[in-house]
């Protein structure tokens, strides 16, 4: 198909039994009565079979939280003890990483070694978490007077519900879960009913690393009843999300009842500005990867470009070439840089996106349609690259999640501002260009969490990461990362018993 590279079945040997997944309740292990299925998107075989979350189950998830940090175990532990445990997590997860990446490969339809990159990169996201364990606290205030002394307490939220998406599962529950732990919080998790593997096999290596009974609960299943009752319950005390923004926002209303605190990492619809004097070769080999990594099922997914107008043409004829050349292909397979579509459904969205593109005078350049690869039943679809976007067809506005590059063009900084804000997500955005006063003009006025100049989507444990405007609430990783998860607290002291009484 249009001179693609294309990988097609490796015919490698796939598990011969699912995975079984259970809930992990007050540290037991507990089955449903009934189960739900995930089939390979890639290659149509049942990966595992997960225990059927109920409502009575997720009532006993929170209460099994609740218990465990009012207990204080774990919740009055010193960041010392904390940081033991979280570590002992990390060395699991990288003594257990094939494991859990050959599952993580299965249900997502991820390529394998990106699948690896995304476990390992976890295991890092928890030693970063120990550290921060051990190095937070509050503020004192020694300028109140000489009988005045006051401290700011930093505490544990307190329960934690943390609901996860299917497009990187062990990574996502990695920006959460860790800091919730570091923070002295007691966690309820529930992730995506297509991708529950490796969150459950996570439970066992935190048992495995000496985690109080209690601390981390997991329960299986769908959005309704489980994800619901995790936001709307008042033993809860914080929901964390990530996922799409629709979903966010009914977890937003739902905690509303209680006043539960609640932090949201949605959707993006992420631009890169590419000015003349940007170094093309990098712009162009950054603007492919950004759109096609993870299938563009991807959050981070640079799946606009806006380009000036001098070199909008060369610079698609570079992109095209590109993305001829990326590996698309059975997620097996080492070589394959981008793997199957989730569902058969998603597929058959993105394609709309693309079709309706077309139909409201877009052009193709690349792509543009569903394909199959040689010997896989899965759903795959093809790099696409549509020119001729307009700002207000829905491909420049919405959440495509596919391999699918929108292009619009620019003369003007000014323009190219407008252009990019132009969205009602605010996640991330890039600028390129040689000039570090473009850059910076750029990054200032773009409405967005994460700004790249001159790369894209590199990310760190270190460095903060959220979403602006339609994009979520709250922030990730860093230092802020784990403050979501303090609560703050003053406490004010006489020193002395100097006070004048107030009744005369
Ligand atoms: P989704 O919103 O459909 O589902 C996410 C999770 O919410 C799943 O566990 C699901 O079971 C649960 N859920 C569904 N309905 C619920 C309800 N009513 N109450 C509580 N929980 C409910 O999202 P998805 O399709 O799994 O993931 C794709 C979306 O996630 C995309 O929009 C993507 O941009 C977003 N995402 C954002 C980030 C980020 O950091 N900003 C990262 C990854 C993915």
């Amino acid at each position: 198909m249009q001179d693609l590279t294309l990988i097609p079945a490796t015919r490698k040997a796939l598990p011969a039994e699912p995975f079984l997944g259970r809930h992990l309740i007050g540290g037991a292990w507990v089955a449903s009565a009934e189960t739900f299925d995930r089939i390979s998107p890639a290659h149509g075989v049942l990966v595992s079979r997960s225990a059927l979350g109920s409502a009575a189950e997720t009532e006993a998830a929170i209460a099994a939280a609740r218990a465990a940090f009012d207990g204080g175990e774990w919740s009055r532990s010193s960041g010392k003890a904390r940081a033991g445990v979280l570590n002992r997590v990390a060395d699991l997860i990288e003594a257990n990483a094939e494991r859990m990446a050959l599952l993580e490969c299965l249900e997502t339809g991820k390529p394998i070694m990106q699948a690896r990159g995304e476990v390992s990169g976890a295991a890092d996201l928890w030693r970063y978490a120990a550290a921060q364990a051990r190095t937070m606290h509050g503020d004192s205030h020694d300028s109140l007077g000489e009988d005045m002394l006051a401290v700011v307490l930093k505490e544990p939220i307190g329960v934690v519900s943390i609901i996860t998406p299917w497009n990187f599962p062990f990574w996502i529950l990695g920006q959460k879960l860790p800091f919730a732990l570091a923070a002295g919080c007691t966690c309820v998790v529930k992730p995506s009913e297509m991708t529950p593997s490796t969150t459950v096999m996570l439970g066992e290596l935190l048992i495995e690393a000496g985690l109080p009974a209690g601390t981390v609960n997991i329960v299986l299943g769908f959005g309704q009843p489980v994800g619901a009752l995790m936001a709307s319950h008042p033993d809860v005390d914080m929901v964390t999300f990530t996922g799409s923004t629709a979903v966010g926002k009914s977890i937003q209303a739902a905690a509303s009842g209680t006043l539960k605190k609640v932090a949201l990492e949605l959707g993006g619809k992420n631009a890169q500005v590419i000015f003349p004097d940007a170094d093309l070769d990098s712009a162009a080999d950054a603007v492919t990867f950004g759109v096609y990594f993870n299938a563009g099922e991807c959050c981070n997914s640079g799946s606009r470009i806006i380009l000036h107008e001098d070199i909008a043409q060369d610079f698609v004829t570079r992109v095209v070439a590109l993305s001829r050349r990326v590996a698309f292909g059975d997620p097996l397979d080492e070589a394959t840089q981008v793997g199957a579509i989730v569902t058969p459904a998603h597929n058959a969205k993105i394609d709309g996106y693309v079709q309706a593109a077309l139909a409201a005078g877009a052009r193709i350049a690349l792509g543009g349609a569903p394909m199959r690869i040689d010997g896989l039943p899965g759903e795959f679809y093809a790099p696409t690259i549509v020119t001729g976007v307009t700002p207000d067809m829905a491909i420049a506005q919405e959440e495509v999640f596919g391999p699918v590059l929108s292009v619009l063009t620019f003369r003007t900084l000014d323009e190219a501002v407008a252009l990019a804000n132009n969205a009602s997500y605010g996640l991330s955005a890039g600028v390129w260009s040689e000039n570090v006063h473009t850059c910076l003009a750029f990054a200032r006025r773009a409405q967005a969490g994460t700004i790249w100049t001159n790369t894209w989507m590199d990310g760190f444990p270190e460095v903060t990461f959220g979403g602006m405007k339609q994009s979520g609430l709250g922030r990730e990783n860093g230092r802020y990362g784990l403050e979501e998860f303090l609560e703050i607290k003053s406490v004010v002291m006489r020193v002395g018993r100097t006070r004048a009484n107030w009744v005369r």
